[in-house]
């Protein structure tokens, strides 16, 4: 059966990463979480004291950046290697989610992301999760799913995840964290987070992540099925 594109948009800490990796397992699908590579991107800004801000700094800076995902046998997951580095575990620091979504409105690093992204579609058999997958990276995608859930229930769980690897963090720094990237991504000048006119909603607020996925892969089904009846 001919493979297809699934996109998954939506608010930060919906719980995107976790459907689409999910997915892509159940499908044997290539799973790519587009938000590490801004991540990653942010990293090396950070790092490299680089001046977002001068648009010259950063070309120059986007010109030393090399992002690839590996495979990771152990964990089953693909982890994002910024030049030839692990950094899946750095890129999840508080300091990298306080300053991505500035990083990420700027247009050449969207430029730049967006055009590695289309790439990685080529082959097709890829879920994508993000913010703007429906609406820019693959407009045509044959599946486009727009998560949500409850702001309560999202500043809970990205909290959980968070106090186990830090202690010392406070849920109202993650709820501050969630509202301005939120803020950022839906008010940008480029391709901004907004829901896909054909993406189908998915508020998994009260759903266990085996009831999101079941419902999820029914989409993908049918999907599927009628890409192959229209070959
Ligand atoms: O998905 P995650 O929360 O890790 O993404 C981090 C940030 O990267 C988002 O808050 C957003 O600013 C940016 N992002 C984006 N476009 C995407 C994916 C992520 O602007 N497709």
């Amino acid at each position: 059966m001919r493979k297809i594109i699934i996109a998954i948009d939506g608010y930060s800490s919906c719980g995107k990463s976790t459907l689409a990796k999910a997915l892509a397992k159940k499908l044997s699908y290539v799973f790519i979480d587009s938000g590490a590579m801004y991540r990653a991107i942010t990293l090396y800004f950070l790092r490299e004291h680089i001046d977002w801000n001068n648009e010259e700094k950063v070309l120059e800076a986007l010109d030393n950046i090399k992002l690839h995902f590996y495979y990771n046998d152990e964990e089953g997951t693909s982890d994002m290697y910024l030049n030839d580095e692990n950094v899946e575990l750095l890129i999840r620091d508080m300091l990298v989610s306080e300053n991505v979504s500035e990083v990420a409105a700027i247009k050449a690093v969207r430029e730049f992301a967006v055009a590695q992204q289309q790439l990685m579609g080529k082959k097709k058999g890829i879920v994508m999760d993000g913010r703007d997958i429906g609406t820019t990276v693959f407009p045509y995608a044959q599946l486009k799913i727009f998560v949500t859930a409850d702001n309560g229930i999202r500043v809970e769980r990205r909290f959980k995840e968070l106090y186990a690897k830090n202690p010392n963090i406070t849920i109202e720094e993650v709820k501050n964290n969630l509202e301005m990237r939120d803020y950022i991504d839906s008010n940008r000048e480029f391709s901004p987070l907004r829901k896909a006119e054909d993406a189908v909603i998915l508020d998994n607020s009260n759903l266990t992540r085996e009831e999101q996925l079941a419902i999820a892969l029914s989409w993908a089904k049918e999907k599927k099925l009628q890409v192959h009846e229209q070959d």
